[in-house]
Parts: structure tokens; sequence; C-alpha cells
């Protein structure tokens, strides 16, 4: 005998809505192009919002030198990207090549989703 459980802590939502399917929790609303993204975990997130991501390298590389907080290179070879779009080639840290699209596209994802 199982008995269904009903979960008694987001219960505000009067319609039923259906298990597994439909029980989308990151909702990640692409600024680029208004393209809605919805997974279930955070880790899909990450990946369908990094493949998203790739679409706008350019756009997202330009936000992130335009943005408030310091980009520096993910590992530790000390570089930090300028703040000036015209000195910045791509997400390649020319110190020691390593490409920093996947962190940035996942800290844009981390700052821009919102969980449901
Ligand atoms: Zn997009
Ligand atoms: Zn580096």
């Amino acid at each position: 005998m199982t008995v269904p459980t009903r979960r008694s802590d987001s219960d505000q939502n009067s319609d039923e809505k259906e298990h597994d399917d439909t029980s989308v929790t990151y909702h990640f609303v692409c600024g680029f192009c208004d393209e809605v993204l919805e997974t279930e975990s955070i880790d899909g997130m990450y990946d369908r919002g990094t493949a998203h991501l790739e679409d706008h390298r350019n756009d997202l590389l330009v936000s992130f030198v335009n943005g408030p907080r310091q980009n520096r290179c993910e590992t530790d070879c000390g570089y930090v990207f300028p703040i000036d779009i015209d000195s910045v080639d791509g997400f390649e840290c020319p110190e020691c090549g390593h490409d920093n699209f996947g962190s940035l596209a996942r800290r844009h994802l981390y700052w821009e989703m919102e969980l449901v």
C-alpha cells in the first residue's frame, strides 16, 4: 500500500501539478534573445544554458566586460580581463590560454536563473 504524500511546504499553489515531467524548478530567460529555458535540476540548467549561451558568446563577453565585477581567469594564473571591450579578444586567457566561457556562462546563469 502506498499513500500519496503531499508536499505541505509548497501548498500556496492551489491547482495541482503533475509530478515529474512537469515539475520545472529552474527557470532562465535569456536576456539576449528572450528564449526561456526550464529544467528540473541546476546541472541541467548549466548544461542547457551554457549550450544556449554559445549562440551569444560575443554578447556575453560584452556584458561581462561592462559588468560590475572583475573577471579573473578561472585558473590561478592571476590574469584579470580588462574593462575595455576593445582590449578583450575573447574568453581565452592570454596568459594561460584557458577558455573562460564555461565558467562565465555558469556565473551568468547563476545570477539570472530563478527557482520556481
Ligand atoms: Zn538566447
Ligand atoms: Zn589564465
